[in-house]
């Protein structure tokens, strides 16, 4: 091996699970296994390299300056990248220039914006599994942390919906997953996030309390049993390992009590489309879509999160929605300071680059421009009255101090590059303006030295220049050539032209050139000196960006109640639900404002705990459904809904079964994958939950599907059983029967009127069960051939006759019901005709009929069955 490569296979050897972008002068270069990946990935050519074996080693390349867009295309389908640098001065080496990593690249540490989603957090997320579980959530590029503890329960049911809630582009997990296998599985089947397994030899548990003490300058350790502090050591393990430099910004522990927020199971979260649709995973269309008017990125961000974490605790909720209501009321106060707010940066993530240390000055003028938006926020908001917003007053921090230093120092346009000068301003460093003033000053003198010789030699259009590689130089054209002098020193000869340089020129430059660069030295050594002054005050940047950031969501949330026409909700402890005129939030913004029907809805747990809602196909039940969960998740998570009234009993849980769709790869078929989700409610709902189910039990045999929808609604309707408040769509007509037993069982059905053949959808909810699914229409209505419609109404007719005459016969069969379960095939499933014969038989005098008689009547009722 050649000492280079040995030097790439000894670094190798520490990052295996990455791909190594091994610094060479303007390049990175990949090796053996990686060029040969790199290359297929990225779509570069592979060459290769004398590396003093037989064989010429596989390797390729990209360029330093680009290397940020390739590093991200990597990340992007899956991989970690190592970036290995020079660590010394190349012309300062003797042999082979030091060379090691200063940072991994993964999924879930990035901080470049080009590779970040602006308005979504980019989470990594640690889980220390042994007995129970301690769970870390750190956003790198903003510095947010947040810890919690699963101690009880179904701990692995519970991690799941936690990262379904978070979203995390990377897990790491301790080593003891491998032995849950299943779990493991799930979650590499359930989530796009990379996964990495840390062996817990490689970091030291046993002073990881006192370290995570020190670390978050926590008065007191934490207690033994606090499972998140083994979480939080794994993570601050692996973000040394990959980050290679002091995160000051991840500076304060945001503990939470997972149980503290309502609980939405990984697939409610994804049927209910609140973050983005089921078809096509796009944002349009989600309630997201809807609530998403925030001004900042860090705005964008807390709204999604408040979204995905609607709260339990009435107060905490009052407060928010008081505040609302506050933004709703005062247009001007609102309208000042959204205004504001449209002009601050993305101060979390540049404070992240702060710390990081790749912040350049337009970064620094970012920030400028931000704090300058603050003292009108604040006044404005000394406006206010409610105590949140008050809050807010109290905590956005002027930060003048800061605004001063930038803008005493740093150039209004400055270059992207922070070593090449032209970034401080006049006045704020004497010897940076000496520096200038002699850079100038030596221009000056070339230009005259210019004219000087111009003279002197008579050659009319001398002219002096610069370039990289002989600095400054004279010019002379061909025409010219014999009035060159001989103290002219010939340089370069061009086709056209020759270059020449004077002792007189090269002192000068020498003064020039000197000059320039110690300015530029001086310019990027006064940066630093900023940086690290702006880098003392993180905390206080920090908390400003987040009291601006809520400030935005709350404003947003007032606008869009004022615009959107949606009212601010009753939330409290009660059982009920009571809506008036609800309306769903994205179909009404889809279709208008106008065209949407408005629905009530009245839930509690005494009476009207199952709504059973029946109706034609397309009439409106799922949207319908959906409205009623979208407007408490958001009356819980502080926002004002779409509704004339509202009042929320605080729900702890929604669930959702909602169509059909297989998990081919989890191994579940359509019909498994909704016996999981029903399972799973039954297992969790509680006297507190929402529950929607969308049709259960329509992917197996009509009578298998009636018998198990059934059996789950008086499950779930028991008070001793679970008793959550339920609204139940379904094409099962049988199962209205149940309001007649009570159990806080009401029937619903979306009105339709019918027109000759065609159906008109009148989307108003009210009392009572359907007449029917009119599902041929709607099928004409999609545009299926008039023949099929046709013949689908023949099979339908026969299939009626057939099923009455099936159901005579059970019926005959069931002498008497069993006290307390109901027979479902009842009489009132046959045709009025065949009720008429049954009364006949009923109403015949047998003692007064001769046999003859007898048999004429039944030859009569034959007859007419036939
Ligand atoms: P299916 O039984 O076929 O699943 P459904 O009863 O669940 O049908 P939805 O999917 O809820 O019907 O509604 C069908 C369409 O009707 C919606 O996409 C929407 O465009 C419209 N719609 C539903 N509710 C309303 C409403 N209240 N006002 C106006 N339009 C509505």
């Amino acid at each position: 091996m050649t000492p280079m490569m040995q030097q790439f296979l000894d670094i190798k050897t520490g990052y295996k699970d990455c791909i190594l972008f091994f610094r060479l002068g303007d390049f990175y270069e990949m090796f053996f296994e990686d060029a040969l990946t790199a290359s297929k990935e990225l779509e570069i050519t592979l060459t290769g390299r004398d590396c003093g074996m037989a064989e010429r080693a596989p390797m390729c390349g990209v360029p330093f300056h680009s290397a940020e867009n390739y590093i991200n295309r990597l990340i992007t389908k899956g991989y970690k990248v190592a970036i290995c640098e020079q660590t010394e001065d190349v012309s300062q080496s003797k042999g082979l220039v030091k060379r090691d990593v200063v940072r991994v690249v993964t999924p879930g540490t990035l901080t470049e914006g080009s590779m970040l989603d602006e308005k979504k957090n980019n989470y990594l997320l640690s889980l220390y599994i042994d007995k129970t579980c301690g769970i870390s959530v750190v956003d790198v590029s903003t510095g947010e942390l947040f810890v919690s503890s699963i101690l009880y329960g179904n701990i692995q049911s519970k991690i799941l919906d936690e990262i379904g809630k978070f979203m995390p582009s990377e897990i790491i997990i301790n080593k003891q997953i491998e032995e849950e296998t299943l779990f493991l599985e799930k979650v590499k089947q359930g989530f796009p996030s990379y996964i990495s397994i840390i062996d817990e030899k490689d970091f030291n548990l046993s002073d990881v309390f006192s370290m995570v003490q020190e670390r978050f300058s926590l008065k007191h350790p934490p207690e033994q049993d606090e499972a998140w502090v083994l979480s939080l050591g794994l993570l601050l393990h692996y973000l040394d390992k990959t980050s290679k430099v002091d995160l000051k910004h991840i500076r304060e522990i945001k503990k939470y009590d997972i149980e503290g927020f309502m609980n939405i199971d990984v697939s409610s979260r994804r049927n209910l489309e609140i973050t983005e649709t089921i078809r096509d995973k796009t944002k349009k269309g989600s309630l997201l879509w809807v609530l998403d008017k925030t001004k900042t990125s860090m705005g964008a961000r807390l709204l999604r999160k408040w979204l995905e974490e609607p709260l339990i605790h009435v107060e905490e909720i009052r407060q928010r929605s008081d505040a609302v209501e506050e933004f709703k009321e005062k247009f001007m106060i609102r309208m000042e300071i959204r205004e504001a707010l449209q002009g601050v940066y993305d101060l979390e993530r540049l404070m992240g680059k702060v710390v990081i240390g790749n912040v350049n000055c337009r970064d620094l003028n970012s920030l400028k421009l931000s704090i300058q938006k603050v003292p009108a926020i604040k006044t404005f908001l000394a406006e206010c009255v409610a105590s949140f917003n008050h809050d807010l007053h109290d905590e956005v921090d002027l930060l003048e101090d800061l605004y001063d230093l930038i803008e005493d120092s740093i150039l209004e346009d400055p270059p992207v590059s922070i070593k090449e000068g032209g970034i401080i301003k006049d006045g704020f460093s004497r010897q940076v303006d000496e520096y200038r003033e002699a850079s100038m000053q030596g221009k000056t003198w070339i230009l005259e030295l210019e004219k000087k010789e111009r003279e002197k030699t008579g050659i009319k259009n001398l002219k002096t220049s610069y370039n990289k590689v002989f600095g400054y130089y004279l010019e002379v054209t061909k025409s010219y050539f014999d009035l060159v002098p001989n103290y002219f020193i010939r340089k370069q000869t061009l086709s056209h032209c020759e270059r020449f340089v004077t002792q007189e020129l090269k002192e000068i430059e020498e003064k020039v050139l000197g000059a320039e660069e110690k300015v530029k030295e001086l310019e990027y050594s006064l940066f630093l000196t900023i940086r690290d002054r702006i880098l003392k005050e993180v905390g206080r940047v920090k908390q400003t960006a987040e009291s601006l950031a809520i400030l935005d969501v709350l404003s947003t949330l007032g606008e869009i109640a004022e615009r959107e026409n949606y009212v601010k909700p009753m939330v409290d402890l009660t059982s009920t639900i009571q809506i008036e005129n609800g309306r769903h939030p994205v179909v009404e913004k889809m279709m208008g404002h106008e065209n949407f029907i408005p629905n009530d809805t009245h839930l509690d747990i005494i009476e009207n705990r199952i709504a059973i809602i029946t109706g034609p196909n397309m009439a409106g039940k799922s949207t319908y459904m959906r409205q009623v969960a979208a407007i408490v998740l958001m009356a819980q998570m502080g926002s004002f809904v779409p509704a004339s009234y509202a009042r929320i009993g605080v729900v702890d849980k929604i669930f959702t079964r909602v169509g059909a769709s297989d998990d081919l790869a989890g191994g579940k078929s359509t019909f498994m994958v909704e016996m999981s989700e029903v399972a799973n409610i039954i297992q969790h709902g509680t006297q507190k939950s929402l529950i929607l189910l969308d049709e259960i039990g329509r992917g197996t045999s009509t009578y298998d599907g009636l018998s198990i929808a059934w059996a789950v609604i008086e499950y779930i309707s028991s008070m001793d059983k679970i008793g959550a408040r339920t609204l139940f769509a379904t094409h099962y007509h049988e199962l209205t029967e149940l309001e007649e037993h009570g159990r806080g069982v009401k029937n619903y059905c979306i009105s339709v009127k019918e027109k000759g053949e065609d159906v008109i959808f009148l989307r108003k909810i009210i009392r009572g069960g359907a007449d029917g699914s009119f599902g041929i229409q709607v099928a004409k209505l999609a545009g299926i051939p008039n023949s099929i419609i046709h013949r689908a109404k023949e099979i339908l007719e026969k299939l009626e006759r057939a099923d009455i005459a099936k159901l005579e016969k059970r019926y005959r069969k069931i002498a008497t019901p069993i006290e307390g379960q109901l027979d479902i095939f009842s009489v009132n499933a046959l045709s009025e005709k065949e009720k008429g014969i049954l009364q006949k038989i009923r109403e015949i005098e047998l003692a007064s009929l001769t046999p003859l008689d007898a048999l004429n009547v039944l030859y009569g009722l034959q007859q007419q069955l036939r």
